[in-house]
């Protein structure tokens, strides 16, 4: 299946190959195809499977093949979503999938200055993003109308009641007009959720698509100890000990993803970094490398690896931990995909050790240790070292993650609303 199957307009497909997209995730294969046909969608799934273009793209088709009235934009798609760091992402992605298109879209959220948000809102715009509180303000304020809305995304909904956001999601469903496409999304369908989820809906196709934790199951981890300064060391001797024909390695910096490929190329193992620094001509010219099998190992940063796609991969490298544990699946679940299993080996410096703590409470698995290399190290636990540079996107400006305790699903967002 590929996206030109799901029947998506040029514009968009010309953004989603250039992303660098190959194929739709399932969840984006089975929704699309509803949600083209106008039909109200209950959706059962989890950030991380793709869940943010399975239901912005088909709205985005929708508005630009829509006759364009002459009189100014008004807001017709509306997407209501739990926190600030959510709100942002999926205003991201309309940005980069309709690219091609002339849509306007703009988000707002709370805890900030409302003005330039307010300016924003006063050009014109087709697609809005917004968490409950600031939307329902605005809306008091006068800035903000919901009579021309045509399309209605509800996400995340088990965080918004787990949030204390019931009573503002029915007010916001009080002012929609009844005419509209309604989609609802919950990683979990207890009962309220599916009583408020009858309240929004009519008649809504349903798709469920399980977690994908499930794929760290299936991919052989490991986890060397080792110091930040042997680091490279260790992967060029893996490297050489290892035959495995397409290698991802993750970095947490730019600048350490230069350092990485240099000294791989050194060693004449044909390498090649993408991160944000890098054109977008170089990052495809890097993945193509890395697809045809040029390129033997590929470096990326999280934020640049969004959209790597490589059916064979056979090893991941976690040169550098990271400080999220869901990115830590995110990373390992892009090996084993078409084969039966995959591996991924990280390395844990004496100052990533809290946040691989964090990474097994999360998978709730003790990932094995190889002690049985020149460079085990058993100095004592040093303090995190701070953000910036590559590190998970979702976050925005985040800050420190707290563990979350066992078995937790989803990335840790703001735990209190903002208003
Ligand atoms: P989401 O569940 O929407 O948060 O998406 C999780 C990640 O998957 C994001 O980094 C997306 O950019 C990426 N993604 C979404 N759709 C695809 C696709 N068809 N192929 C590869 N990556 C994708």
């Amino acid at each position: 299946m590929t996206f030109k199957d799901l029947g998506l307009i040029e514009p968009i497909l010309r953004a989603v190959t250039e992303i660098g997209y190959t194929s739709p995730t399932p969840i984006q294969e089975q929704s699309i195809p509803i949600l083209l046909k106008k039909k109200d969608l209950l959706g059962c799934a989890q950030t991380g499977t793709g869940k943010t273009a399975a239901f912005t793209i088909p709205i985005l088709q929708h508005l630009a093949t829509e006759k364009q009235s002459s009189q100014r934009r008004q807001i017709k798609a509306l997407i209501v979503t739990p926190t600030r760091e959510l709100a942002l992402q999926i205003e991201e992605n309309i940005k980069e999938y309709g690219k091609y298109t002339n849509l306007k879209s703009t988000v707002i959220f709370g805890g900030v200055n409302q003005n330039p948000q307010v300016n924003k809102l006063r050009q014109g715009i087709d697609i809005l993003v917004a968490t409950p509180g600031r939307l329902l303000d605005l809306i008091g304020q006068g800035f903000i109308t919901l009579s021309h809305i045509e399309y209605f995304v509800l996400d995340e909904a088990d965080q918004m009641l787990d949030m204390g956001f019931i009573h503002d999601i029915k007010k916001i469903i009080a002012k929609l007009p009844k005419e509209r496409q309604s989609l609802f999304f919950s990683a979990t369908m207890a009962k309220p959720i599916v009583d408020l989820s009858n309240q929004i809906l009519g008649h809504p196709e349903k798709v469920t698509i399980k977690p994908q934790q499930t794929t760290a199951e299936k991919v052989e981890q490991s986890v060397y100890m080792v110091s930040k300064e042997d680091k490279i060391k260790l992967l060029e001797d893996l490297m050489e000990a290892r035959n495995a024909k397409s290698v991802l390695v993750f970095s947490r910096t730019k600048h350490g993803a230069n350092k990485i490929v240099k000294l791989l190329e050194r060693d004449g193992i044909k390498a090649a970094a993408i991160h944000g620094n890098k054109t977008q001509a170089a990052r495809v010219k890097a993945l193509n490398g890395f697809k045809d099998g040029s390129i033997r190992v590929l470096v990326a940063t999280d934020i640049a690896a969004r959209g790597i796609d490589v059916e064979e991969l056979e090893l991941v490298v976690n040169h550098d931990l990271p400080n999220i544990p869901e990115t830590y699946v995110h990373r390992i679940g892009r090996t084993g995909r078409a084969k039966a299993s995959g591996e991924a080996i990280s390395f844990c410096s004496a100052e990533e050790r809290s946040w691989l703590r964090d990474i097994q409470k999360l998978i709730q698995t003790d990932i094995p240790l190889v002690t049985d290399h020149p460079y085990h190290d058993t100095s004592p636990e040093e303090a995190p070292p701070k953000q910036g540079g590559g590190g998970g996107r979702r976050q925005g400006g985040g800050g420190n993650r707290k563990p979350q305790g066992g078995g937790g699903k989803r990335p840790q967002r703001s735990s209190k609303p903002r208003r």
